[in-house]
């Protein structure tokens, strides 16, 4: 990519549009048109990628986000007229490829987000491409339909005995060999172990409690556990449930349970994302009219439900309802910490604390609630890494993206490294693992630091003194 190119130019077709860059108006957020049986015209998705790519070509501020914007401008630098005119249009899906959806440059980033004229959302129209990928049945849609199918994995992999021989068959290089082969998962990629003992099978039901809510926040909530926690590291639901019930709270397991749509979502599959949404919004919205406060502990789930799924369905109620009763975990603790209900009654100190917020935290907009807690612990300094660790979902075990996810992480592993910390944190346990494996990646010469992977929510409880 030249960098002599990194000038701010005029997007032609709307020169005479406002000249001012950005918005004073809070951005606004279109629904997603997938109805619209343009939205799956070819032809129409590529005018829009050329419209968009062209005034990102005249920006450029996205370029360190992810992969998704050097692919851009290296087509540009290297096409002959050094414009969008001279990139063919069948080289744009390259640009789709990279993409895994993770908001960052639509919330933190772009100016010329809606209201602003220019209407840029380069997220919505990645996933618009990637729905009509997905509808004409990409080379690897085989092996994503089954990645992204984390609910039916769990199911299966769970299973007593065959979650052992699952289990082991993942370490067993050979295996690896085979499975990077013959459905495309990278050989040296981090996979998260599967347990018999799922979260929602295991958990202890809430006390009876007197509910006590506060000005900001409801004394009783629902935890939907999540594909991940339920079938690879519940410990980390049971902590949840232990820190609930240190501070008196009463909670519910949502009755049903299926995968929140963000795998399928990522892949554009947009009709599972909608066979999945009629499994979990009825008892979500029951839950909701309640008057319970819904939440996830893993943030890509939590924004499905407060984002993408009322984007997608936005005249639905039940699904709005949900959204407005769903939160972060965190942000539930300060908002209880801000009602006076929250104890502090921390006894262990947790040390030094590196903690990466992920990119769909990030884009909750919400701030940082989860340092704010930890914050609170005696005895301890947490250092903040706000950067992608490039892991995002599924994308980054991808035989083709494996690599390019630990150069993205790289610029994290290196600043988690550098901080010696006894904990490695992040809200995405997939990204705190895909940290640690780029970390032992990195040819560092640092004196023998022992270092623990440990979600914020084990490590609240551990700061409570309550026991595993
Ligand atoms: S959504 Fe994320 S991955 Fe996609 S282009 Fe924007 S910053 Fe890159
Ligand atoms: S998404 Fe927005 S901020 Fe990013 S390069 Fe494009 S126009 Fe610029």
């Amino acid at each position: 990519m030249r960098l002599s190119t990194l000038v701010l130019r005029p997007y032609s077709s709307v020169r005479n549009m406002s000249p001012r860059e950005g918005s004073l108006e809070a951005p606004t957020r279109h629904p997603i048109d997938w109805h619209n049986p343009d939205f799956y015209s070819v032809e129409s998705a590529l005018e829009e990628m050329e419209r968009v790519f062209d005034i990102c070509h005249g920006c450029r501020r996205c370029v360190s986000l992810c992969n998704a914007f050097p692919r851009l401008f290296d087509l540009i630098d290297e096409s002959p007229t050094l414009e969008m005119d001279g990139v063919p249009k069948a080289k744009y899906w390259a640009v789709v490829d990279q993409c895994y959806l993770c908001d960052v440059c639509y919330m933190t980033k772009c100016p010329y987000v809606p209201p602003h004229p220019w209407n840029v959302d380069f997220p919505h129209l990645m996933l618009r491409a990637k729905a009509i990928q997905f509808k004409q049945g990409p080379r690897t849609k085989f092996r994503d339909t089954n990645l992204s199918s984390t609910d039916r994995n769990g199911k299966l992999a769970a299973i007593p005995v065959v979650v052992h021989v699952v289990n082991a068959a993942a370490k067993v290089p050979i295996i690896r060999s085979m499975m990077e082969s013959t459905i495309g998962v990278h050989k040296n990629a981090w996979l998260p172990e599967f347990t018999s003992k799922t979260f929602r099978k295991n958990v202890s039901a809430s006390k009876t409690r007197v509910i006590t809510d506060g000005k900001r926040t409801k004394g009783k909530v629902a935890i939907f556990s999540t594909c991940y926690v339920n079938y690879n590291e519940p410990g980390i639901g049971f902590d949840l449930t232990k820190i609930l019930d240190h501070n008196d709270i009463a909670y519910v397991i949502v009755e049903k349970e299926a995968c929140c749509g963000m795998p399928k979502l990522e892949l554009g599959d947009l009709d599972s994302v909608a066979a999945l949404k009629e499994k979990n919004i009825p008892p979500l919205a029951k839950l909701a009219n309640e008057g319970y406060t819904i939440i996830t502990p893993i943030p890509s789930c939590t924004l499905m439900f407060k984002q993408e799924l009322p984007l997608m369905f936005p005249h639905d109620t039940d699904v709005q309802a949900v959204k407005a009763a769903m939160m972060d975990p965190f942000e539930y603790l300060i908002g209880r910490e801000k009602d006076g209900l929250l104890k502090k009654d921390f006894t262990s100190k947790l040390g030094n604390v590196s903690y990466h917020i992920p990119c769909h935290s990030r884009v909750q907009n919400v701030g940082q609630k989860t340092r704010e807690i930890l914050e609170m612990v005696p005895d301890t300094k947490v250092t903040t890494v706000e950067r992608c660790s490039g892991h995002a979902g599924t994308w980054g075990v991808k035989k083709e993206f494996h690599d390019i996810a630990l150069k993205i992480g790289k610029p994290v592993f290196r600043q988690i490294s550098e901080a010696q910390p006894d904990y490695i944190s992040s809200d995405c346990q997939l990204a705190a693992h895909h940290i640690e494996q780029g970390i032992s990646l990195l040819k560092i010469d640092q004196p023998e630091h022992k270092v623990q992977i440990a979600h914020p929510i084990t490590l609240v409880r551990k700061a409570y003194g309550l026991p595993d």
